[in-house]
């Protein structure tokens, strides 16, 4: 256990010795971090004792909210029996097993085999090596090219950031890595012009097929998209878009990789995202809400048509983590997926929890100045902030008007979180109760009235 210490101490031992993710650490240490103690349900507390609602669910994951102790006991027990062992040498563990065959059945059909990683990142890492390989073993080894969105996100890792398209992620790194490419995200609201949402997401994923004959069908592996855009900025695709990128990807024999490391596991009011749109995965990355963030998991499905080219041809796949399948995780990860459907969560976030959110953010956002359209499908919220409504004008990344926002939210003891163009975005624990979503939509209603007056409106 860490000493007690008071903020100060802590944030003087912060700024000397911890470098954080996705930080400035010049603005962090004039500031000094905030430092998060304890949680409980949907709240966190801070050193000082605040009580703060959490609005992201940590980073998209704590779906059944914090202090379970289900989950808890899960991995006590699992530490004591057999803390660590290993699933290279012809071996597994008990929690292993039965968690790949849990999601077998929770899974779209024909996912029947899981690689387990520790991180989204790494789980996307898996897919690029497995499809090249299967690529490879079907004597195509040219077929190598994933193709990704622009304001996608799917890691950080080297290859996992070049998947994605976060402009920033690349422009720091210089340069993206070879054989990755990206066509343009899904956003009507920005990129729609005068076309109906449906239209838009028909040209948006024709945009796919273009890239495909671009690059070559022979050189393109996959496609690979998150049913529901999340650290873009909640970018939820008109209905319209993915039956076309899956006539597509079928037609030019380019694989299908649905990313539900945010949608999966009922943050959609569904077990997956796939299952919402009807996509067809070749493969599903799954992560943040598998374990609920208790400890960190991550699984890549496969589809059985490439598992069974894998398995009859490659010999030795050279690929795998220390940590891959790791016992404790696996049976936090069982824990979690035995409470989500015990407490009958995900059908309670479907007909109860999303409706009522969604009516409690449209009360917040109808008519407001300075948001030009609230998205999202089930407990994930995006709202748009605009300059100009009838121009869709944003604000210029330099306005940092996300950020400002974000600043009113930890004033009114919020976390909401400023991502992609102009947009700040909500994830909520999958367990908000009425009335915490109540007291959401009165913290959020502050947060934007705030930032509407800093940037000049009424
Ligand atoms: C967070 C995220 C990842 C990366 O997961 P890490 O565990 O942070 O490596 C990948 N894909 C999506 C869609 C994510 O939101």
């Amino acid at each position: 256990m860490a000493e007690k210490r008071t903020t100060g101490e802590w944030q003087a031992l912060d700024r000397a010795h911890h470098m954080h993710p996705f930080t400035d650490s010049k603005t962090l240490a004039a500031r000094g971090t905030r430092v998060i103690t304890r949680a409980e349900g949907v709240y966190v507390y801070d050193n000082e004792g605040n009580k703060i609602l959490d609005g992201m669910a940590g980073l998209w994951c704590v779906a059944v909210g914090y202090g379970r102790r289900e989950l808890v006991d899960a991995a006590t027990r699992q530490l004591l029996d057999l803390p660590y062992y290993n699933s290279f040498f012809q071996t597994s563990t008990p929690t292993q097993i039965e968690l790949a065959q849990k999601l077998s059945e929770l899974t779209p059909p024909g996912l029947k085999h899981f690689f387990f990683a520790n991180s989204g990142s790494e789980a996307n890492d898996t897919i690029i090596r497995l499809a090249r390989l299967y690529w490879s073993l079907m004597g195509k080894p040219n077929k190598r090219t994933f193709i990704g969105r622009t304001w996608g996100y799917h890691g950080s890792t080297v290859a996992a950031s070049s998947l994605g398209g976060m402009p920033a992620m690349h422009t720091q790194d210089g340069k993206n890595l070879p054989e990755f490419a990206h066509i343009s995200h899904p956003h009507w609201y920005l990129r729609g012009g005068d076309l109906s949402r449906e239209e838009f997401g028909i040209q948006a994923a024709r945009e796919l097929e273009t890239k495909i004959l671009e690059l070559g069908p022979e050189n393109v592996a996959a496609f690979i998209g998150e049913p529901v855009q999340g650290a873009g900025g909640v970018i939820d695709p008109p209905m319209t878009y993915w039956p076309e990128i899956q006539r597509i990807c079928r037609k030019y024999d380019v694989l299908l990789v649905a990313d539900e490391v945010i949608c999966g596991f009922g943050r959609l009011g569904h077990w997956f995202g796939s299952e919402m749109y009807d996509i067809k995965p070749d493969f599903m990355p799954m992560a943040k809400g598998l374990s609920s963030g208790y400890l960190p998991i991550a699984a890549s499905a496969i589809h059985e048509r490439i598992f069974e080219v894998i398995n009859d041809k490659a010999g030795m796949v050279h690929h795998g983590y220390t940590y891959s399948g790791h016992p404790a995780a696996c049976a936090v990860a069982l824990a979690n997926i035995e409470l989500i459907k015990k407490e009958e969560i995900i059908e309670r976030v479907r007909h109860d929890t999303a409706p009522y959110f969604r009516k409690a953010m449209e009360q917040v956002t109808n008519g407001h100045p300075i948001v030009g359209e609230l998205r999202g499908v089930g407990l994930l919220a995006g709202f748009q902030l605009v300059k100009d409504k009838a121009k869709r004008t944003v604000f210029a990344p330099e306005q940092e008007v996300g950020i400002r926002c974000r600043e009113f939210a930890t004033q009114n003891n919020l976390i909401m979180r400023p991502l992609g163009q102009s947009t700040v975005v909500l994830s909520p624990p999958l367990v908000i109760s009425h009335s915490e979503i109540d007291e959401l939509a009165d913290k959020v209603k502050r947060s934007l009235d705030a930032t509407a007056k800093l940037f000049g409106f009424a």
